[in-house]
């Protein structure tokens, strides 16, 4: 790790801005390596993985996991992958679903993880929040037209429905997804880790 990234990281683990908002003191749960070759975007932190401190270990980890064939020991090598979510530390629930993640948050730390992140091949946008603020203008209508048209983005960005219980029923009722879409992240996956 270098020292630049380690200076981020303890910033990120000190931050407080959005404290009052949040229902735990501030918990940030990142894994940023200098030489990552995929950056991972996804919402926030769910009440479990707050607990645990650890990204994505979780049901919806493992449905990503699988969407993309990452193996979880190269999930969780940071000299592959950075895992950071539009919001870092856990925003609470209401209504039995979580809240979404801070506003103040990407804003404040997303640039400026990205600058440190010279080797990045692949982003995968995962979720609602991360296409509206990396696609901006140039997502559609909807969750799942933008994922459908994923090859509009590019070889670089990869927008992706969020793998919650919810994706379940959204797969059923959109069975491309698995037959067009997921064959092609994978290849790309693949492709950045190796190429
Ligand atoms: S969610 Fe982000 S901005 Fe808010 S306290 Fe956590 S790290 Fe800071």
């Amino acid at each position: 790790m270098t020292d630049a990234i380690e200076k981020i990281l303890s910033e990120i683990r000190a931050c407080r801005v959005c404290a009052e908002h949040l229902p735990h003191p501030p918990r940030p749960v990142v894994q940023i390596g200098a030489a990552a070759r995929i950056v991972i975007i996804g919402q926030a932190p769910g009440s479990k993985v707050h607990e645990s401190g650890v990204p994505w270990q979780d049901r919806s980890g493992d449905r990503l996991r699988d969407w993309t064939g990452l193996s979880g020991e190269a999930f969780y090598d940071p000299a592959r992958i950075t895992l950071m979510p539009m919001g870092f530390c856990y925003p609470g629930a209401a209504d039995g679903a979580d809240l979404p993640p801070r506003p103040e948050c990407a804003p404040l730390w997303h640039a400026t993880v990205l600058a440190q992140l010279k080797t990045v091949r692949l982003t995968l946008l995962v979720g609602s929040h991360a296409h509206g603020y990396y696609l901006r203008g140039s997502a559609k209508a909807t969750m799942t037209e933008t994922v459908r048209g994923f090859a509009a983005y590019g070889p670089a960005l990869f927008p992706l429905p969020h793998p919650s219980w919810r994706s379940t029923g959204w797969m059923r009722r959109n069975p491309w997804f698995e037959t067009d879409i997921l064959p092609a992240l994978r290849d790309q996956v693949r492709a950045a880790l190796t190429g």
